[in-house]
């Protein structure tokens, strides 16, 4: 669809001589949740790497709220309202929770807004309120992630990209994390772009699904849908 706040047309993305992503094309609508599954390797950190700006496709484009943007770096295109939350999450380990979230709002200057931001991504993961002070280091896993998610918050981001938020995430830890990105979709209006290996949280919370193989797109279609087909529940949702 074309009115789409992201679209990806045709990229490739390469690592080397090594092709990573080929011909990859994806539409993110306003106010949706899409996400990209797809194996260990099959390139989904490469998709989201390729749109924020950390790596450059060698052909294609990417165009978000009506500009071209695979060839800019990523500060700018964060500054442009694409925030991304990284595999691994990577928060600074050595500044407090509360310094982490003003990292992820230093492009901004409006004070009274970024403290009630602070409020509000609180009011979300009321866990890093209590621990505010505390360096980001000592954090949990589950705590780290919902530091990186909240930091990207904290640009005021018009679309959010989320790498594998359920990685190393015990089950329970991952149902109140992406619980959490389903009731910032629907209150907040965020608009997401999630990769996932874990397809049946991604299919459950997600509105539009692309499933991945060695590069290249596969399928794509409603969550409703994919979570029919019979190729999803033998592969991706070990169902036979
Ligand atoms: P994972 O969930 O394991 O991160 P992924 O789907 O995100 O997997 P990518 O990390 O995007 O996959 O990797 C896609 C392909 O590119 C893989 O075949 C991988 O081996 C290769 N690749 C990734 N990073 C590099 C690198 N720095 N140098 C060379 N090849 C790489």
């Amino acid at each position: 669809m074309s009115d789409a706040i992201l679209k990806v047309r045709n990229i490739e993305t390469y690592y080397g001589p090594i092709v990573a992503i080929r011909g990859v094309s994806l539409d993110v609508q306003e106010g949706s949740i899409v996400t990209v599954l797809g194996a260990n390797g099959a390139g989904k950190t490469t998709i989201l790497k390729t749109i924020s700006g950390v790596m450059d496709p060698q052909k294609g484009s990417v165009i978000f709220d009506g500009q071209e943007i695979q060839k800019q770096d990523p500060d700018w295109v964060m500054r442009q309202g694409l925030s991304h939350v990284p595999e691994g999450r990577e928060v600074f380990p050595f500044l407090s929770v509360y310094d982490n979230l003003m990292m992820g709002a230093y492009t901004r200057k409006d004070r009274d807004e970024i403290a009630r931001d602070v409020e509000l991504v609180n009011s979300y993961f009321p866990i890093l309120k209590e621990r505010s002070d505390q360096p980001a280091g000592q954090l949990s896993g589950g705590e780290q992630q919902m530091l990186a998610i909240s930091r990207a918050l904290m640009a005021r981001p018009k679309v959010m990209l989320l790498d594998e938020p359920s990685l190393g995430l015990s089950p329970r830890l991952v149902k109140e994390i992406f619980a959490i990105i389903k009731r910032l979709n629907v209150e907040q209006g965020m608009t997401m772009l999630l990769v996932e290996q874990n397809a049946n949280i991604a299919l459950h919370t997600a509105d539009f699904g692309y499933v991945l193989e060695v590069g290249r797109i596969v399928m794509e279609d409603t969550t409703a849908n994919l979570l029919e087909k019979d190729d999803i529940k033998e592969f991706y949702l070990g169902m036979q």
